[in-house]
């Protein structure tokens, strides 16, 4: 038998890496040819650049395909038919599923699944919680609104899949949901970085103290970045007494990567399921060399209804030059998605990623959880504004805390902050993605990436 006890597919997981490129390039085919036989947005496309899907037979050839992105997305939204425009490559009466993305970046984007669809994504979260040690004696809470958001939908199916038990924590509020977390042992949870934090805080509030009174073992995040920051991994770990891992997935994508119990400093690609490249933010080149940051250009190879075919997906990653342990065959993220294309600004000359910023604040015990962080422009000068809370009890060491937030802002990130103290529990709180960068300049004056 299989090692079935490590993977949740045992021999895609482990596939020889010529036979993982022959299998995406079969798939890649697939999709390109599907979606140009039944989509007319893409048939326009494709036709537009010339591109016949028999041109496709290399890896090489890949690149000729042209690339999608969210603003092609909601354009074609606007148009119709309602309500998804002619993306589809499905009659309508075969989607089953809608949701949209959280239009933190502008309009939500309507995302449509069919029945084939929505089972794929259960069995690509089946890969993730799998990997991160769920099995089937374990009872699962999902700490979640179950909204219009894809957000941890397809967690919970996925654990019910690998025959975990579901505990469904929707409308209750975080104070039930610590409560009835207690009351069934459960013993993982799904939530963002910032979520997660924020129930380990309201848990003491109430006198529960997440280590000692309750019995989670383990953690998956999502939705943010946090799980991949390590110091905020720590302060989630250490806030629980549970391991915690990443998973990096996307509305318009599907759930691409995880983190393996093995925690390699990464995320794995699900190269079964999805062809990540990496092309170069200034020449346009793939990347295939470790090391290099670039843009993260994606492609699922298994969603029928609303294709994802070379998706620009603006997040910022680079390819790890280790293995891992545990045997996985498909490639590493390093240190997850490193950062938004679109999130990257210029401080005062200083090319400054808003994760950097975490990084240095969550590094510091004394801070609390919660920060923001506000640029704006005092005449022509740059001014970066970073607000923060001390933890309750910190308060006369407030002076010596503060000198090593400048030094370490000042080494770690180049530049110099004005930092303003906020009493605890003042600064807003966020319960799924949280908003701590406002970048005020860009109110005025529209920026060219
Ligand atoms: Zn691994």
């Amino acid at each position: 038998m299989p090692k079935r006890d490590i993977y949740w597919n045992p021999i895609l997981e482990t596939l020889p890496i010529e036979k993982l490129r022959a299998l995406q390039l079969k798939k890649f085919k697939r999709i390109v040819e599907w979606a140009y036989n039944n989509s007319p947005f893409y048939r326009k496309l494709y036709k537009d650049a010339g591109l016949e899907p028999g041109d496709i037979k290399t890896f090489n050839d890949i690149k000729k395909v042209p690339k999608t992105d969210k603003g092609m997305l909601r354009d074609v939204q606007s148009r119709p038919p309602f309500p998804y425009g002619d993306i589809l490559a499905v009659p309508l009466s075969e989607v089953t599923e809608f949701r949209q993305t959280s239009g933190t970046t502008g309009i939500p984007v309507y995302q449509a699944d069919t029945w084939q669809d929505w089972e794929w994504w259960a069995e690509c979260w089946s890969y993730i919680l799998y990997a991160q040690g769920y099995r089937d004696t374990d009872r699962v809470f999902i700490p979640f609104g179950y909204n219009i958001f894809v957000a941890f939908w397809a967690g919970h199916y996925a654990a019910e899949k690998i025959g975990c038990e579901v505990v469904p924590g929707g409308v209750l509020d975080t104070e039930a949901r610590i409560l009835k977390m207690k009351e069934l042992k459960c013993n993982a949870f799904m939530a963002t970085p910032t979520y997660v934090l924020g129930m380990a805080d309201t848990a003491r509030k109430i006198g529960i103290d997440p280590v000692k009174d309750l019995y989670v073992k383990r953690i998956t995040c999502a939705g943010e970045p946090g799980a991949s920051i390590l110091t905020t991994k720590r302060r989630m770990e250490d806030a629980w007494g549970a391991k915690v891992y990443d998973h990096v997935g996307a509305t318009e994508i599907g759930a691409w990567s995880y983190e393996c119990t093995s925690q390699p400093g990464g995320l794995h690609v699900n190269e079964a399921f999805f062809l990540v490249e990496i092309e170069d933010i200034e020449t346009g080149e793939i990347i295939d060399e470790p090391g290099k940051n670039g843009k993260m250009v994606i492609t699922a190879f298994d969603r029928i209804g609303k294709p994802c075919i070379r998706f620009d997906s603006k997040d910022v990653i680079r390819w790890a030059d280790y293995s891992c342990d545990c045997g996985r065959t498909f490639r590493i993220a390093d240190g997850g998605i490193v950062g938004r294309t679109d999130d990257i600004t210029k401080v005062k000359g200083v090319l400054l990623a808003p994760t950097a910023i975490e990084e240095v604040v969550r590094s510091i015990s004394e801070l609390s959880n919660d920060y923001q962080v506000v640029v704006s422009k005092k005449g022509d000068i740059d001014d970066i504004l970073l607000e923060i809370e001390l933890r309750p009890g910190y308060e006369d060491k407030k002076e010596e805390i503060l000198n090593h937030l400048k030094d370490q802002l000042r080494v770690r990130i180049n530049l110099g902050f004005r930092v303003s103290i906020h009493p605890f529990g003042s600064l807003p709180r966020y319960e799924v993605k949280a908003k701590r960068f406002k970048d005020l300049r860009k109110l005025t004056r529209e920026e060219g990436h």
